[in-house]
Formats: C-alpha cells, sequence, structure tokens
C-alpha cells in the first residue's frame, strides 16, 4: 500500500481514524528505514493527543509484534502463560513465580527487562548469579522451554525490533506516557513469545508507572482488550505500589530474598503477590480448577522445595551458580553496611518506594540511563515494616554499598520514612482484580 505521511499525520491530529492497512504500512516502512524520525515524532505526539480506538489499536500492536520473529513452540509444549509487571520498587516476584509456577505443571516463557530510573528489573537480578546468561537464542529458549519447562531471558535483536525503535523515539519526544502506546508496546513484545495466556501486574502508586487508580484501571482494560482481540487470555491484578516490596531493593539482595520465599520464608507481600499471581497463572494455564486451588498449588510449590529446584535447574541451565540455591551467600555482599536511624518516636507510617529506589540508584543498584553499569552487590535492605512502633535511634533501614559516596543516597533512604503518631490508612497489597 502507498501512504503519504503528512495527510495520515494531519487525520490522527484531528481525531480521525487510520485504517489498519495504513498502521501496518507506516510502521512497516518506519522500521525500515523509510519513514524519518521526525514525522514518526509527529505521529507519536498526534497520538499521544488522539488516542488510538481499538481496530487502530491492534493493528498498530500487530504491526509491532510482526516487525519480528515470534516464537513457534513444539505442539508437545502444554499451555504456555507469562507474567508481566508494569514494573515497582523491590519487585522481584518473577524469580519466585515463575518455577513456582513452572513446578505446578505450567510452561513459563518469560522475557523480562532491565531496570532503568527507579524501577528494577529482572535479568540484573538473574545476573547477580555468577555466570547467569540471559542472552538466550530464540532456538536455545525453545530447546530450555521443552527440557525444563521455563526460561527466563532477555529481548532478543529479533522480537519486535519495530518496539525498540519506537520506544528509543517516545524517550526523547514526551511521549512516553500514553496509555496505547505503552500497551501496544507491551504486548508486541508478550504475543511474540506465542503464549496462550498472561497474567499482568499492574502497579499502582507513588513508585509506579501510573501513579493514579484510574490511569493504572485504563491501563488494565487496554491490555486486556488487545490480548482478547489476539486470542490470548489475559488476566490483570492492580497491586500496591505506595510502598516498597518486600524488605529489599537491590539486586543480589533480592535475588537472596526470592530464594528466601522459595524456601518457605521471606516476606510476607511477596508471598501473598507470588501466590495470587501464581494462582492466575495456573488457573489459566489449566493446573487448577479454582483461583483457591492454584493459590494452594504455589503455596506448596515454594514451601515444599520443588519451586526452589526449578530454580536451580533454571539457573544452571542458563550457565549460572545452582550452589546459591542451597547457599545464598554466594551471591556476595557490598563491603560496607551502614545504617540508617529514626529521629523520632512512632509508627511507620509511609515507607516511600522511590525515595528508597533514589537511595539504591545514588549506589549503584540501579542505572540512569540504559548504558550505565550497575553493581550488582549494593542496595538498601529495610529493617521495619508499615505501622511498626519505633524508638528514636533504631536503626530503620541498612545501606549497602561499596566505594560509591554514600551521603546523598543515605539522606535519601532517611527521607523514606514517615514516623507519626497514628497509623495511616494503607490500601491493601491486591487493589483489584480484572
Ligand atoms: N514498558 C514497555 O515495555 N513499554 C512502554 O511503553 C512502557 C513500559
Amino acid at each position: 500500500m502507498t501512504i503519504f505521511v503528512p495527510e495520515l499525520i494531519c487525520r490522527k491530529r484531528d481525531g480521525m481514524p487510520l485504517k489498519a492497512e495504513e498502521i501496518k504500512t507506516l510502521i512497516h516502512q518506519y522500521t525500515a528505514g523509510q519513514v524519518p524520525d521526525y514525522q514518526m515524532a509527529s505521529m507519536l505526539m498526534a497520538v499521544f493527543f488522539s488516542g488510538l480506538n481499538d481496530a487502530e489499536l491492534s493493528a498498530w500492536t500487530e504491526a509491532m509484534l510482526r516487525s519480528g520473529a515470534v516464537l513457534t513452540h513444539s505442539p508437545t509444549d502444554g499451555c504456555k502463560v507469562d507474567k508481566h509487571s508494569t514494573g515497582g520498587v523491590g519487585d522481584k516476584v518473577s524469580l519466585c513465580l515463575a518455577p513456582a509456577v513452572a513446578a505446578c505443571g505450567v510452561v513459563v516463557p518469560m522475557i523480562a527487562g532491565r531496570g532503568l530510573g527507579h524501577t528494577g528489573g529482572t535479568l540484573d537480578k538473574l545476573e547477580a548469579i555468577d555466570g547467569f546468561r540471559v542472552d538466550l537464542t530464540i532456538e536455545q529458549a525453545l530447546a530450555q522451554l521443552e527440557r525444563i519447562g521455563l526460561f527466563l531471558m532477555g529481548q532478543t535483536d529479533e522480537i519486535a525490533p519495530a518496539d525498540r525503535q519506537l520506544y528509543a523515539l517516545r524517550d526523547v519526544t514526551g511521549t512516553v506516557e500514553s496509555i496505547p502506546l505503552i500497551a501496544s508496546s507491551i504486548m508486541s513484545k508478550k504475543l511474540a513469545e506465542g503464549i496462550d495466556a498472561l497474567v499482568l501486574d499492574v502497579k499502582v502508586g507513588a513508585g509506579a508507572f501510573m501513579q493514579k487508580l484510574d490511569q493504572a484501571q485504563a491501563l488494565a482494560r487496554t491490555l486486556i482488550a488487545i490480548g482478547q482481540r489476539a486470542g490470548v487470555r489475559v488476566r490483570a491484578l492492580l497491586t500496591n505500589m505506595d510502598r516498597p516490596l518486600g524488605r529489599t531493593v537491590g539486586n543480589a539482595l533480592e535475588t537472596a530474598e526470592a530464594i528466601a520465599v522459595m524456601q518457605g520464608q521471606g516476606p510476607a507481600d511477596v508471598i501473598e503477590l507470588t501466590e495470587a499471581l501464581g494462582a492466575e497463572m495456573v488457573v489459566l494455564g489449566g493446573q487448577a480448577a479454582t483461583e483457591e486451588q492454584g493459590r494452594q498449588a504455589v503455596r506448596r510449590a515454594l514451601t515444599d522445595g520443588t519451586a526452589l529446584e526449578r530454580f536451580g535447574r533454571l539457573v544452571e541451565a542458563q550457565g549460572g551458580d545452582a550452589d546459591i540455591c542451597a547457599d545464598p551467600a554466594r551471591l556476595g555482599q557490598a563491603k560496607n553496611v551502614v545504617p540508617v536511624h529514626a529521629t523520632a518516636d512512632g509508627i511507620v507510617a509511609k515507607i516511600h518506594p522511590k525515595k528508597v529506589a533514589l537511595a539504591a540508584l545514588e549506589v549503584d543498584a540501579g542505572r540512569r540511563v540504559i548504558e550505565d553499569n550497575i553493581d550488582p552487590l549494593t542496595g538498601v535492605r529495610l529493617l521495619v515494616e508499615l505501622n511498626e512502633v519505633v524508638t528514636v535511634g533504631q536503626p530503620l533501614a541498612e545501606l549497602h554499598v561499596n566505594d560509591q559516596a554514600k551521603e546523598r543516597s543515605l539522606a535519601l533512604l532517611s527521607g523514606a520514612f514517615e514516623i507519626a503518631d497514628q497509623p495511616l490508612d494503607q490500601q491493601p497489597l491486591i487493589i483489584a482484580r480484572h
């Protein structure tokens, strides 16, 4: 099809729909270098303001998906279910969830991301394990899926290349925060996994991409609708990101915490979220009839050692040191552990997730720009929980630090805690289910 890009931009700018074929041609030609960035940037801004209707959104997502390879699975594989989180602080759930759900008999092909800004990334947490490789080829990933029922890898150059180009352009043109553009970006990558079903963890709150419940709900509905139109069953949980998840932020620290969860220990909120998301995955994967049965199956896998055993096989298959499962201390430890203390008596009323994340970022536990190197051993360990009574001078958290300057980081960490006379009303961990 021949398109005249300025005319398409004007039409979208004026709130009129584009035809599916026009969108597919536009994205195809952009990926092939035949449409310049300045025209695509203008189109993205038009979409930012005018949105995309259902048919346009499906065409946009499909065009991004078809810009690269789609995993084709062996017919002997079982039902394939993945989980996607929109990103938060201390979210190590994928590390314990994927093996637990695989141990329940569901096949889990998981393509994960890296941390950027205040949000952490699953790939960075896995790379805290000595030798662990996330750069599997599609052939290696598919072979591993047949052998052990799961993989956890990074996006390859072959998967949704249009998304990589469009995301880079959005990042520098003020067009990231658009629900249709976010939703098509996420779903093009997830649909490329060749999955049958998907569970979404849409984070909402101060540490999330979507800070307001109505925005998070709109994103969840849009993601679900794209999935349904592509023949993939999608469920979404809206979950609380007004506080960090678990007790650790930082890569090796979080990996050790995920291992603790698979040893039947670990923080209650990480366990609750793993069970809730896992229950949805196990039901969608046909291994439980009800959510409650699914939850019990995941709980059993986390406590009877089968999730940890599956995690060990995953680590070994991807070249990592599987002895960390029995001895997480092998992950290593930062040189210095520096506490921050309560400056008043009272109740821990708030732990600001973004401030905790920025404290960790200051000591190189995360990256400001995609090219940054991270230090796998640094980060933050929280020593108190919300609503806990504390006294002045009591340690609230530890900063794990190597050689970095730490004053700014300590100030951020200290400022993350609000101590009050009364506890504040807290949203539940699982806010809604769609
Ligand atoms: N995550 C993605 O994969 N894409 C977006 O646009 C935003 C978050």
